[in-house]
C-alpha cells in the first residue's frame, strides 16, 4: 500500500487508450506521470479492437462521423497526426480503404508501443488497483481500493459502460456526479440486435449487403445474420439509438433494403425483363445474382411465392410482392445485446461541463476527462479510438502548458 506525500503532476485513472496517449505526451513534456487501472495490463481492451487488428483512425474524419447532445464542430481531420504518432512509436500502418490498422494487423502491437513508451518515460503504474475516489483539497487526493495518491491534476480516462469483461466502469460518471456534473443518458451503440423473427433460424450465418433502416435513421453495408438476430456495419452504426428507444420502452422495426441500388420501379422492371428473358426458369433461379440465396429464399416466401414457381406464372401483382419483400423487408426488435456486448457507449458526461479546449471541468480546475466517458461516440471505422486520442491531444496541450 502507497500513502506517500509524493505529489504528482498528473494522474490518470484509466490506463487504457486515451489515459495511455495522455500520458505518453504529458511525461514526454517531463511531467511526472502516474496511471491507476484497475486491470493487470495497461490497454487491455485495446487487444479486442478492429477484431483483434485495431481500427485505430480513418482519412474521412469529421464531425460528421459522430454523436453527442452537444456541438462537435471542434473535432477536425487529425487522422495524419495519429499515424505520425504511432509512426514515431515505431508502428506503420495499413490503409484500407481509408480504415487504418497497424502493419502487422494486430492489435497488440498497438497496445504493446503505448506501453512500452510510458514504461520508458518512467511513468509510475498502479496496476490491478481500483480508483473507488477523488478527493478535492490543495492538491487532489485520489483514493483506490489499495493505495491513496496525490496529484496537482487528474484525468478521469475510464471509459464507458460497454464491454465490462474488459474493465469498464462507472467510475468515470459516479466522480462527475460526485462533483455535480451532469451525465446524459446512457445506452449501448455498436452493438448487435435480437430478434425473434423464425426467418432468422434459415439466415444464420448470411452475410448479405443491404441498407438498413430504422426510423429515420439509415446505413448501408454488409449485414450479418445469425440466429438470434442481426449485426454488422450497418446494424452497429444505428445501434445506438435503437439502445436509446429500449431504454424508453419505445422499440420500432428493422427495414432492411436488399437491392439499394435500384429504385422500387427500377427493381419492377428489372424482374419484369428477368421473367420475360427465361418464363421457363423457377422464379428462385431468375432471381440468382440479385442478392444472397438464402435471402432470396426468405423473399421469396414473404411475398408469398413458391420458389418452384416457374416465373410464366407470375403476375403484376408477385412483383409487386417481390419489389415490397425485397426493399421492405421487416426485422421486429427484441433488444440490443446490451452494453456486455457494445463496443462503445452512448451519452456521457455532458460536454457542457467541459471546456472544450482543455478537456478541463467548468467546476472544478485541475480535473480532466477524456475519452469514452465523455457524451461522444463515433461510428464503426477507427472513429472511437480517434476520439479518444484527440480527447487526450487537447488534454495533453492544455496540462503541459499549464504545469511546466
Ligand atoms: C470489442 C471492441 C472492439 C472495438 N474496436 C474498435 C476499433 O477497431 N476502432 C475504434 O475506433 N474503436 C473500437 N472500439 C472502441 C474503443 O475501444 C473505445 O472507444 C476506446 O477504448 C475508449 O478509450 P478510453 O480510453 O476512453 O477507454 P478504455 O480504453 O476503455 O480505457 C478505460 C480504462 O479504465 C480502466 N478503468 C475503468 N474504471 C476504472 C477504475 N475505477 N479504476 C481504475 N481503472 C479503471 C479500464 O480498466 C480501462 O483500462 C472497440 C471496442 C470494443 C469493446
Amino acid at each position: 500500500m502507497v500513502n506517500s506525500e509524493k505529489l504528482y503532476d498528473l494522474c490518470i485513472c484509466g490506463a487504457g487508450y486515451s489515459g495511455l496517449v495522455l500520458a505518453v505526451k504529458a511525461a514526454r513534456a517531463g511531467l511526472l506521470v502516474c496511471m491507476v487501472d484497475l486491470n493487470q495490463m495497461v490497454g487491455r481492451r485495446i487487444l479486442s479492437t478492429g477484431n483483434g487488428r485495431c481500427n485505430f483512425t480513418n482519412s474521412s474524419m469529421n464531425q460528421s462521423f459522430y454523436y453527442s447532445n452537444h456541438n462537435l464542430d471542434f473535432i477536425t481531420d487529425n487522422h495524419q497526426e495519429i499515424i505520425d504518432f504511432f509512426k514515431e512509436l515505431g508502428v506503420f500502418y495499413r490503409d484500407f480503404d481509408g480504415y487504418y490498422y497497424p502493419i502487422t494487423n494486430q492489435a497488440k502491437t498497438i497496445k504493446e508501443a503505448l506501453e512500452n513508451e510510458v514504461k520508458d518515460l518512467s511513468v509510475e503504474l498502479y496496476l490491478n488497483d481500483r480508483v473507488v475516489d477523488i478527493n478535492c483539497k490543495d492538491s487532489f487526493e485520489i483514493i483506490t481500493h489499495r493505495n491513496t495518491l496525490h496529484s496537482k491534476n487528474v484525468v478521469v480516462a475510464t471509459g464507458g459502460l460497454a464491454a465490462a469483461t474488459l474493465g469498464s466502469s462507472k467510475f468515470g460518471y459516479k466522480i462527475a456526479s460526485k462533483m455535480g456534473m451532469k451525465v446524459t443518458k446512457l445506452a449501448p451503440s455498436l452493438v448487435g440486435i435480437l430478434s425473434n423473427e423464425r426467418f432468422l433460424k434459415d439466415l444464420g450465418g448470411v452475410r448479405a449487403y443491404g441498407k438498413v433502416n430504422y426510423k429515420n435513421h439509415s446505413c448501408e453495408g454488409e449485414i450479418q445474420f445469425n440466429k438470434d438476430g442481426v449485426s454488422g456495419y450497418p446494424v452497429m452504426c444505428i445501434s445506438r439509438f435503437i439502445g436509446y428507444d429500449e431504454l424508453d420502452s419505445n422499440l420500432g422495426d428493422l427495414v432492411i433494403d436488399f437491392i439499394p441500388y435500384l429504385l422500387d420501379e427500377e427493381l419492377a422492371l428489372e424482374l419484369e425483363s428477368r421473367f420475360k428473358r427465361s418464363p421457363q426458369k423457377t422464379v428462385s433461379d431468375a432471381l440468382l445474382g440479385l442478392c444472397n440465396e438464402k435471402v432470396i429464399s426468405v423473399v421469396l416466401s414473404n411475398a408469398l411465392i413458391y420458389s418452384d414457381t416457374l416465373v410464366s406464372k407470375l403476375d403484376n401483382k408477385d412483383i409487386e410482392n417481390l419489389v415490397q419483400a425485397f426493399k421492405y423487408f421487416n426485422i421486429s426488435i427484441n433488444k440490443t445485446k446490451g452494453f456486455d456486448n457494445a463496443q462503445v457507449t452512448a451519452g456521457g458526461i455532458d460536454l457542457n461541463e467541459i471546456d472544450l479546449t482543455s478537456m478541463e471541468s467548468k467546476k472544478i480546475k485541475g480535473l480532466y476527462f477524456i475519452g469514452e466517458v465523455l457524451d461522444v461516440d463515433g461510428i464503426c471505422g477507427g472513429y472511437n479510438l480517434t476520439w479518444a486520442y484527440t480527447s487526450a491531444d487537447i488534454a495533453a496541450k492544455h496540462i503541459i502548458k499549464v504545469n511546466k
